[in-house]
């Protein structure tokens, strides 16, 4: 018996077929997609197609799926998802199941790879964990005594929108001075290109060109010592550091995961980075907290969502009658 995970990424939707047994995560294969533009119907067409590239689901009983944005994990029901172009909702866990005949879970894709670092990464074995995905914005998930934390409204764990900086730089949700405004690759790529503008020339620029500056663009610009890169990834960490020190302190947490597309590309010395900018605010400094590499990359949202859809149905099958 097997589980469907799928990842569904503003630009690709990435699969595995996952053999969830007791303690063990197996992934037995693996595909992507680029994710098509516009309607849901196009992706739930294309999410059909990739899970009949992968086998098909004789064998499967369940298919997760991570969404980006606001989703309601009850009903599988994406409430707005931005990086899709979705500002209504979307019954995409309804639409899916009638699609693929198949019971389909839906839940939020930072949720997804949390349970995924703790299940079977960095976090495996942890009873309280924050993990943190350094990408293109700064998402967060929580683990507390051995179990996702969602919150009443879902959003508990979301690091990138606690406020470092009152008032300070725009953030992506239409706030100020969020840990995404200053770590977010999208708000490092806005001050990079503001500042080249404004007569600071700087490599990220003439390596991105008119495209996106994607994570190893940053790698580069900081190996070839460019000061304005360095600069924005000084006040980065420093932003994470605060960040992370105030949620650590609030929930006296001793183990935190960085990963996301910056997170892995920059490496382990800059997470270790991220942990002396952390260490250096916590408010008990005897704390004997670690910041560790994630170590499940890419996969981490296809086999999350796998695993997610696999405790939905135990948890189900637990509910009195
Ligand atoms: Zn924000």
């Amino acid at each position: 018996l097997a589980w469907i995970g799928v990842d569904l990424g503003g630009t690709k939707l990435q699969g595995a077929v996952v053999d969830v047994r007791g303690g063990d995560v197996d992934v037995l294969r693996g595909g992507r997609r680029p994710t098509p533009p516009g309607e849901p119907a196009a992706v739930v067409q294309t999410i059909t197609e990739l899970v009949h590239e992968l086998g098909g689901l004789d064998d499967v009983v369940a298919v997760g799926v991570g969404a980006p944005g606001a989703v309601d994990h009850r009903t599988g029901t994406v409430l707005q998802a931005p990086n899709l172009g979705w500002s209504d909702p979307v019954p995409l866990g309804e639409m899916l199941a009638d699609a693929l005949g198949a019971t389909v879970v839906v839940d939020n894709d930072v949720n997804a790879g949390t349970v995924a670092e703790h299940h079977q990464g960095s976090g495996r074995g942890l009873r309280d964990l924050l993990v943190v995905f350094w990408g293109t914005g700064v998402g967060g998930g929580l683990v507390l005594d051995g179990r996702l934390r969602r919150g009443p409204a879902g959003y508990a764990g979301e690091i990138g929108h606690t406020v470092v900086r009152d008032g300070g730089r725009p953030c992506g949700c239409g706030h100020r001075g969020h840990v995404e405004s200053y770590a977010g690759r999208a708000g490092l790529e806005r001050e990079a290109r503001l500042r080249h503008a404004q007569g600071e020339p700087t490599a990220l620029v003439e390596l991105a060109g008119s495209g996106r500056m994607r994570s190893r663009i940053f790698a580069r610009a900081l190996d070839m010592g460019d000061a304005v890169a360095i600069a924005l990834l000084d006040e980065a960490v420093a932003a994470l550091g605060a960040g992370i020190a105030s949620a650590v302190t609030l929930l006296d947490l001793d183990a935190v995961v960085l990963g996301g597309g910056l997170g892995d590309r920059l490496g382990a010395a800059m997470v270790g980075r991220v942990e002396e900018s952390v260490r250096s605010r916590l408010f008990a400094s005897s704390s004997a907290l670690r910041v560790r590499p994630a170590s499940l990359g890419d996969l981490s949202g296809a086999l999350g969502a796998a695993i997610v859809a696999h405790d939905a149905l135990a948890d189900r099958v637990h509910v009195p009658r």
